[in-house]
């Protein structure tokens, strides 16, 4: 079934970028494996999917470890997406080539921390605030574009500020998630014109229920759990 759902996901992000009008491949699935186990990874993994995204480092971390001993270290790629604890970090930076979830400056300090540590550079996406319901990410620009003065002051030399993510409201009104992800586009643009020295070129947004919206919006990047995997199974804990 997850090879199914999976083709089928990608058949429509490629008819998508098509019917908008953008490149073929412009956008890239992150497959969202959170609370299913490591089997499903290695079945979206055979069917060709390289690149998944957890929100819990924990479960991550053991997921990802029997995943690395059965197919062998680095052949897949690990996103964090979730909100990330301080005491967390450490393990996020080994496990992880990007951490999407970056929301306050303290998290860009630690991350540094234990990179340094393990001679490590990696990608962070800065995650604002765009919908009124959503309780993630940077509040607004202003403390957004603070962690990347932060950046640009020399700080973080082991973190590559690569792009910016979002999540929409959760809400049917489809008028509100589009404003989301194009408060999302704007500011990336915005942003990356005073920041010309970093390559901003990220913006993930969208989810099972709205990657539609964002691609029209221009993301480059689509996190998509249920449509792959099926619904999560919260009372099961960790596989
Ligand atoms: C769980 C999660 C997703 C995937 O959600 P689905 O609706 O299952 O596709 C995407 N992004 C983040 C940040 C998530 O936590």
């Amino acid at each position: 079934m997850v090879k199914e759902n999976l083709l089928k996901v990608l058949n429509d992000i490629r008819e998508i970028e098509k019917s908008c009008g953008r490149k073929e491949g412009s956008v890239k699935l992150l497959a969202v494996s959170k609370f299913h186990s490591y089997e499903s990874v290695i079945e979206a993994f055979n069917a060709g999917q390289l690149a998944f995204g957890e929100n819990r480092v924990q479960e991550a971390d053991e997921k990802f470890a029997k995943i690395n001993e059965e197919l062998g270290e680095g052949k897949t790629e690990l996103h964090i997406i979730g909100s990330l604890q301080r005491n967390k970090v450490k393990t996020a930076v080994k496990i992880a080539s990007v951490i999407e979830s970056v929301d306050r400056i303290e998290l860009l300090q630690e991350i540094e921390k234990q990179c340094a540590k393990i001679d490590k550079k990696i990608k962070v996406l800065f995650e604002l605030h765009t919908g009124e319901d959503s309780k993630s990410g940077f509040p607004d620009v202003e403390s957004l574009k603070a962690a990347l003065q932060y950046c640009a002051d020399g700080n973080c030399p082991h973190v590559i500020p690569f792009g910016f993510m979002t999540m929409a409201p959760f809400t049917s009104d489809e008028a509100v998630i589009r404003k989301s992800f194009s408060s999302l586009r704007e500011t990336a643009e915005l942003l990356s014109k005073e920041y010309p020295e970093f390559s901003m070129k990220e913006l993930s947004m969208g989810m099972s229920g709205d990657y539609r919206i964002a691609i029209e919006e221009g993301s480059t990047e689509v996190r998509i759990g249920t449509a792959i995997f099926g619904e999560r199974d919260y009372s099961q804990g960790v596989k």
